[in-house]
């Protein structure tokens, strides 16, 4: 096929992108993408395929998940007076305000290393996308990140607290100052929210340019792709009318509204995978050719030596575990690598193909 169709017409931003890449797990051990390893107890999976054998996939979904909202703002303790908006995953909730405040010329400001698809998804929306280096430890370098607020002016600012691929959470008072710093909107981006004991859901009345956003994939709900924010009515009417009608389908509405009612299964794995975390992170410190990152999420990040991360991540790979190799990225993750927590088993399983490959 002639690409010339395409050079003309494709914007050069989105040329210039790759698609976003998942390893292929083939017969693996799957640790390379912070997803729960347990499966759900016998009797709650029963109780869950009655649920959806009652919906009717002839009719489309409940436009606004009112069952589904209800049940979250009971099982996720979401204050009075703060409005929810859902999307298909928190990446879709990113690109929802993204597109709602890109206007010619606007910024989105983050911190390197940050998640991916805060880069992708400003390119994707027209916004100028800046961003300040994190210290060596991956703290906030906060004169920096003020300095450029007051330059670039930014319309929003992403935040992951806990931050994705480090792993730690940024200092609350230094969030607060950026916060308070910002012209625009700033989103914090709580997808590890149930690995970190730490929450800004108690600034949202304080804060009336803060949004906080979270998602169900990580607590265990991958494939059933529901993001969540909170925030004051006024922004959440402006996201709703950028939100595609029907965006949650109705198995997934039925499914985490069952989830929520069995939260108890949930909050025990993820105390069982915070446990594990600790245990893990400990026996890969007595590890001396490696640094590891200090974690609040289900993920650990780590330094190999010198050039030498590919060569580990292809030999952990060859033991049976695929993790994640972000050495490619380059800059602060240059020689690093991350693994997602799994059951005892598979963490004991990673250990082994680790040490066997340094
Ligand atoms: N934010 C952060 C910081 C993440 O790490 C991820 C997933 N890797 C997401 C958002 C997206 O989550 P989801 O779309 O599964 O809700």
């Amino acid at each position: 096929m002639s690409t010339d169709r395409i050079a003309q017409f494709v914007r050069p931003e989105i040329r210039e992108l790759h698609a976003y890449q998942v390893g292929k797990a083939d017969n693996l051990i799957k640790l390379d993408n912070m997803e729960n390893p347990y499966d759900w107890d016998e009797s709650i999976k029963r109780g869950w395929l009655q649920r959806v054998q009652a919906e009717s996939l002839n009719r489309y979904p409940n436009p606004e998940a009112t069952e589904l909202q209800k049940r979250l703002r009971l099982a996720m303790n979401i204050p009075a007076g703060v409005d929810l908006l859902l999307g298909n995953g928190s990446d879709e909730l990113i690109q929802i305000i993204c597109m709602a405040l890109a206007k010619p010329g606007a910024a989105l400001l983050s911190v390197s290393p940050a998640f991916a698809m805060y880069k992708m998804i400003s390119a994707f929306t027209g916004l100028e996308y800046r961003s300040v280096d994190l210290n060596e430890d991956f703290s906030l370098n906060l004169q920096a990140v003020l300095a450029e607020i007051k330059q670039s002016q930014p319309a929003l600012v992403f935040l992951a607290y806990p931050n994705n691929p480090t792993g730690n959470l940024f200092d609350e008072a230094e969030v607060c100052k950026i916060i308070e710093a910002s012209p625009g909107l700033v989103v914090i981006d709580e997808a590890y929210y149930a690995f970190a004991d730490s929450s800004f859901d108690k600034y949202l009345s304080k804060y009336d340019n803060m949004i906080v956003m979270r998602t169900v994939s990580k607590m265990g709900l991958a494939g059933l792709r529901l993001g969540y924010m909170m925030g004051a009515p006024e922004w959440i009417a402006e996201f709703n009318k950028v939100r595609m009608p029907f965006n949650i389908n109705c198995l997934t509405q039925a499914s985490v509204s069952y989830a929520l009612e069995n939260v108890a299964m949930f909050d025990k794995q993820t105390q069982q995978l915070c446990e594990s975390r600790d245990k893990l992170f400990a026996e890969m410190q007595k590890i001396r050719s490696i640094h590891c990152y200090p974690s609040k999420t289900n993920f650990i990040l780590f330094k190999t030596e010198a050039g030498q991360a590919t060569r580990i991540f292809e030999g952990i790979k060859v033991g049976g575990v695929l993790i994640k190799n972000l050495s490619p990225n380059g800059g602060a993750l240059t020689d690093c690598l991350r693994v997602t927590i799994g059951t005892e088993e598979q963490n004991a399983a990673f250990l082994c193909a680790l040490q066997e490959s340094l």
